[in-house]
């Protein structure tokens, strides 16, 4: 048996880098680190990453390790005078200018997205604290009314929610940043401000299997193609920093459910970010809010949640691991968990992957069995029993150092780099002796083994085995 189900991933930050720090993240329970090139050198994530790796080897234990790409983030220019004030029902101009913007106008450096606006579009800046809508178009641009004011400073984030904007997924810093992270061996690049299914094809094209695809769900158009979205990205992120400025508040979590239910029909890791302990920055312990919001994701089947600036900047990154543990542990031993993750698993597709993949999951049921063991080369048939949510977890055995990592975020995957097996036998024996190595199982436990014969070849998993330690 396992002892956590739900993934808990960590943003790296000035308050969590030092190796030291890295290492105690790690053993209080962290399983993927994110590193956000929103902010930092490409020498900062480097430092980071070799520290993750070296804890890593040092544990014994994979780590995934998201490059998390800035995207198309959009922000107004300078103020000549460094900020404005916006007061209520005041109509400034909007126009495309790298000069710097006044009290009458605010100039931003992205032609292409001033073209596009119409009257009603809605203009939200500083994470949505500020907000404008356009009442009419101009030759340099468009006038828009302030609905909510205050002092709008220069180089503020700026989102358009009522707009599909005529940008890629990827700009040419990320394309740099994407080069740069593939090249010190990331597992995951995270696309930001995904719209279409379009943008992750592409990210996919260029990534080109050296990491898994991570489709970040922070645009409302990104909703109307999901499906699509998902079936083509390796893993999706409920990324409600963004979300929750594009939609109104009151959505969020109801787009966080439909997210969730999609990804795990389509056995995608999903993950659940941002403002989860937003209050642990500061404060030593979370508030009832925040315990609730991390308990809910996993009630509904998350595979990971994650801290981001409560350990990039925090004062308190262990403590913040250390407590979605334990919030995940109390959900976790809940029984009325269990029950409701088999009321929402997704029916099984027509394949043999799926069909011993729920025989895997029954029989586990059935016999009580400590664990269930997946030989997988690509890591697909760990992802489709994860999908099952068998209670006793899944053990992924693989040949690949980057499936070991990737698996890492996946609900209740524990993977270890092992050899094929070359027989019936030596799976059994290779078997046994990881359970034990785990600590998964002991004398007198069954485990359910799934691999496929010819044993060495991915995408071939036919056959299940009971094994009785003995
Ligand atoms: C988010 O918007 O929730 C998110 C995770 O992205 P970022 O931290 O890049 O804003």
């Amino acid at each position: 048996m396992l002892d956590r189900a739900c993934k808990i991933v960590a943003t790296l930050g000035p308050a969590s880098e030092s190796p030291d720090r890295i290492m105690l993240l790690m053993q209080t329970g962290v399983d993927c680190v994110r590193l956000n090139f929103s902010h930092g050198a490409h020498e900062d994530h480097k430092r980071r990453y070799e520290a993750v790796r070296e804890a890593e080897a040092r544990l014994g234990a994979p780590v995934a390790i998201i490059a998390d790409m800035q995207g198309p983030k959009i922000r107004v220019g300078v103020f000549a005078e460094g900020a404005i004030q916006l007061r209520y029902g005041d109509v400034l101009g909007v126009e495309a200018s790298e000069a710097p913007g006044d009290a009458q106008t605010i100039r931003l450096p992205h032609p292409d997205i001033v073209a596009a606006l119409e009257e009603g579009d809605v203009l939200k800046f500083d994470d949505g604290k500020f907000q404008l809508t356009v009442v009419e178009r101009t030759r340099a641009g468009v006038k828009a009314r302030v609905d909510f004011g205050g002092v709008l400073k220069s180089q503020k984030g700026l989102n358009i929610p009522t707009r599909r904007l005529p940008v890629s997924a990827l700009t040419a810093k990320d394309r740099d940043d994407l080069v740069y992270a593939l090249a010190l061996g990331v597992d995951f690049i995270a696309l930001s401000f995904v719209q279409s299914a379009q943008d992750v094809k592409a990210a996919r094209a260029l990534i080109d299997g050296r990491a898994g695809v991570l489709a970040k769900i922070e645009k409302p158009a990104a909703l109307d193609e999901l499906e699509e979205i998902v079936a083509l990205s390796d893993a999706i992120m409920v990324a409600r920093g963004d979300l929750g400025v594009e939609l109104a508040p009151e959505q969020v979590p109801i787009v966080q459910r439909r997210i969730i239910r999609t990804a795990r029909a389509a056995g995608k890791p999903v993950i659940v970010a941002t403002h989860m302990l937003e209050s642990m920055i500061d404060a030593p312990t979370p508030t009832r809010a925040e315990a609730s919001d991390v308990a809910t994701a996993v009630y509904q089947g998350a595979d990971a949640v994650m801290l981001s600036a409560e350990s990039a900047v925090g004062r308190h990154p262990q403590t913040a691991v250390a407590i979605m543990d334990r919030i995940i542990a109390a959900v976790e031993n809940d029984p009325d968990h269990w029950a409701g993750l088999a009321r929402d698993s997704a029916h099984p597709e027509p394949t043999t992957a799926d069909a011993i993949s729920l025989s895997a999951r029954e029989i586990a049921d059935v016999l009580g069995c400590a664990a269930v063991v997946a030989y997988t080369s690509t890591g697909s048939t760990a992802l489709r029993l994860a999908r099952e949510r068998p209670r006793c977890g899944v053990i992924g055995m693989t040949p690949h150092e980057s499936t070991a990592r990737r698996l890492c975020l996946a609900w209740g995957v524990k993977s270890i780099v092992a050899e094929d097996a070359t027989s019936t036998e030596d799976m059994v024996e290779k078997a046994e002796v990881v359970v034990r190595k785990l600590g998964a199982a002991k004398t007198d436990d069954r485990v359910v083994i799934t691999a496929g014969v010819p044993f060495g070849r991915a995408g071939k998993t036919n056959m299940i085995r009971i094994l009785r330690l003995e």
